[in-house]
């Protein structure tokens, strides 16, 4: 906290209190979100105007009124003046992608597997449970817990043995499938625990041939014989297909045959358009320029600040954008989740992202479309957000 001390006309000492405004808001055109509290504020909202006018016109927050400047306080949109390290080590965790082996059974056009698999590796059940039970302090911010980075997660023998961990510790399974691997035995079994709280299967064409090229596999009958047993229950509360492609021709008509054919079932068939993730393939939607300005974070809410990513070998690493897990944070054979999710690998990660502290160069986040521009294109952040929102429709993703 930094405090000045000042001489009243008394002559009595008094302490005044520097207030700033929080340097890790997002500023959208129709909203600004602070994901250290999960709050957002909109134009109907008391408060909002004030607070827009302090973050872009530089008024001063001792002009405030003080009834709103109590309220901006209270909210935590103003905050009390500290130094960049101590701010840096605040977070607020949402989302978990806990990959629990290396393996996948396809090769997508659209995914860094395809030109670079990984060596095999499982995470032993035993430290699943371990890192699962460390989530759990965690339990009433988290809203789902993604098994799943770049592996296939029904090819692990522990499946569902892991749904059934995370549903004992009262966290939300999340699972993104191409679908091969979710047999009737084991929807039937994820319904039998109750279900899971999000399903999203990849499926990009139902045509036998482009999917066997678009994947390096031909599994398009097995995956279709799993739909049609999984689509009429309830596996999860959220039931997704997620339709991938160009934007092309082909992408819209293969959507509207994919939707047509799960009509009337419980899965919402989502468009989405494939990226680049961050600079590693040669497809899709990237930055038409390299960020210079770096104002954070909006993948499913700020990775920085709301994820934490965990790879089988227990290592955590900035986001799922970083498929060579160049960004190490911190490592849980070592350290726990909490040390991780506070430490100065990660502070320094979210000064970079957030613009707080220069990044280098070749920053990951420089090469991203879910960096947040710095004011340049509200429209654009708001296009990349909502195919983020598409490819992963959780009840309340809050943003
Ligand atoms: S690389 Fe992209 S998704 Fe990852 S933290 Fe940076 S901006 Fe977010």
């Amino acid at each position: 906290m930094s405090t000045n001390v000042h001489s009243n006309t008394t002559g009595h000492i008094e302490n005044q209190i520097n207030l700033v405004i929080e340097p890790y808001l997002h500023i959208f055109g129709d909203r600004v979100y602070n994901p250290i509290t999960n709050r957002a504020t909109f134009a109907k909202d008391r408060g909002y105007k004030e607070l827009r006018d302090i973050v872009e016109k530089n008024k001063p927050i001792n002009s405030l009124p003080q009834e709103i400047k109590s309220l901006l306080i209270n909210e935590e949109w103003i905050i009390t003046e500290s130094n960049d390290e101590e701010l840096s080590k605040r977070f607020f965790l949402k989302y978990v992608s806990l990959e629990a082996h290396t393996v996948c059974n396809q090769a997508c056009y659209f995914c860094p597997v395809s030109i670079d698999p990984r060596e095999d590796f499982f995470m032993s059940l035993e430290q699943y449970e371990n890192i699962v039970s460390q989530l759990s302090e965690y339990k009433d911010s988290i809203e789902a817990v993604f098994m799943i980075n770049y592996n296939e997660p029904t090819l692990d023998k522990n499946f569902i043995d892991q749904v059934r961990i995370l549903k004992q510790y009262e966290l939300v399974p999340a699972i993104n499938t191409n679908g091969t691997g979710l047999t009737p035995s084991r929807t039937d079994a994820i319904m039998d625990m109750g279900g899971i709280g999000y399903l999203s299967i990849n499926l990009s064409t139902m045509d036998r041939d482009m999917y066997k090229k678009d994947r390096q596999g031909d599994h398009i009958k097995v995956v279709m014989k799993n739909l049609d047993y999984a689509k009429d229950k309830e596996i999860a509360e959220a039931m997704d297909v997620v339709v991938l492609g160009k934007g092309d021709e082909t992408h819209k008509n293969d959507f509207k045959e994919i939707s047509e054919y799960f009509s009337n079932s419980y899965f919402n068939v989502k468009y989405a358009e494939i990226m680049d993730r961050a600079g590693y393939l040669n497809v899709g939607h990237k930055p038409s320029t390299p960020r210079s300005n770096l104002c954070g974070c909006e993948n499913i809410g700020s990775r920085p600040l709301q994820h934490i990513h965990i790879n089988p070998k227990s290592e955590c690493f900035i986001c799922c954008e970083d498929y060579e897990n160049n960004y190490v944070i911190g490592d849980l054979n070592k350290q726990t989740v909490k040390e991780v999710l506070s430490g100065p690998e990660i502070q320094k990660i979210r000064r970079w992202s957030y613009g707080i502290e220069e990044a280098p160069d070749n920053f990951i986040c420089k090469k991203c479309v879910f960096a947040i521009p710095e004011k340049e294109s509200f429209k654009q952040a708001s296009f990349f957000r909502r195919v983020a929102r598409n490819v992963l429709n959780i009840k309340s993703l809050g943003f």
